[in-house]
């Protein structure tokens, strides 16, 4: 009846003024450095792990609402075209923490540091103008190489301006960046172009492995897949979502040669990661 439907119009209204106003607090957050970066050990499975490199992931606590989860937060800048600058952002704290656990391996402060970070690039970002003179100069000024960098693509960023995006790939893998196709296996269909792509990385999706048994089952034939795949092409598979001894083994077994999950680390905040290089990674 009527007040039923007075009801879902104030709904959509109070939702509707909720994300503006998120928006306007992401916005100025990220004007002021509020939005943080944690990173999340890649490790090369074994006893002992190694540790290999580190994803950035940012994290932006809201002042009053507390800490807001990026997948909602981003899809929320996504709207506002706010990702360009929050990829820059985290893109230029990553490259400047690499650059100084680096300089502190090279002081004798710390026994190891990671080989490379990798930062997330949402489709907008790598589409924009200006996406590739940004990666360069972030690394520069932290003292870094293009090759102490991975960019994380979906297949979905590929495949929404592929053209484009292939070209900037490509210009920057040439001078060593890496290049992932994050969550492989849940977009496109992208067998039929994936030979084409400038990439280096598949990241087996969570999805997937959240689901892997010892005994034979679809995850594990997916798994399997994708491992097999990216061999055939020559690129490197890592597993994300680790969350037990029973996945890693499957995935360890199926030739996986980088995992990443709560198993061996959740995402940590700087310090954090400082403590468990101070360990040795
Ligand atoms: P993603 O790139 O697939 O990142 C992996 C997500 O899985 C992270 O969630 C991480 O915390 C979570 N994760 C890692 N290991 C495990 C595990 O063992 N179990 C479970 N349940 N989860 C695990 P997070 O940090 O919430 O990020 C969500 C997504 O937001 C990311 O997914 C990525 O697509 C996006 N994102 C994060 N940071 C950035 C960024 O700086 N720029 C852009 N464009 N996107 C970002
Ligand atoms: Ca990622
Ligand atoms: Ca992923
Ligand atoms: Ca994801």
């Amino acid at each position: 009846g009527g007040g039923r439907w007075t009801l879902l119009d104030e709904e959509v209204r109070t939702r509707a003024r909720r994300a503006l106003r998120l928006v306007a607090d992401l916005r100025e957050a990220l004007a002021r450095g509020g939005v943080e970066v944690h990173y999340q050990p890649v490790v090369q499975p074994g006893r002992p792990a190694r540790l290999r490199s580190v994803e950035a992931l940012c994290r932006w606590t809201h002042p009053e609402l507390g800490p807001v989860r990026p997948d909602v937060f981003i899809e929320l800048a996504e709207r506002a075209n706010l990702v360009p600058a929050l990829d820059a952002h985290v893109l230029q704290v990553a490259c400047h923490d690499l650059a100084a656990w680096r300089a502190a391996q090279a002081a004798g402060d710390l026994p190891v540091s990671p080989d490379h970070v990798a930062v997330n690039v949402s489709a907008v970002s790598l589409a924009a103008d200006g996406f590739a003179a940004g990666v360069r100069r972030a690394v520069a000024t932290a003292g870094l190489q293009l090759s102490d960098l991975c960019l994380e693509v979906t297949e979905t960023a590929l495949a929404s301006d592929l053209r484009a995006c292939r070209q900037v790939l490509e210009e920057l893998r040439a001078d060593g960046v890496r290049v992932a196709i994050d969550d492989f296996g849940t977009g496109y269909s992208s067998l039929a172009y994936l030979k084409d792509l400038p990439v280096d990385h598949l990241k087996v999706d969570r999805s997937f492995v959240r689901d892997l048994r010892s005994t034979t089952g679809p995850a594990r034939a997916v798994a399997a897949a994708v491992v097999s795949l990216a061999r055939t092409l020559g690129l490197g598979v890592v597993a994300e979502g680790v969350e037990t001894f029973e996945q890693d083994a499957v995935i360890t077994d199926l030739g996986c040669e980088a995992v990443q999950g709560y198993l061996y680390s959740r995402p940590l905040t700087r310090q954090g990661l400082v403590e468990v290089l101070r360990g040795g990674g």
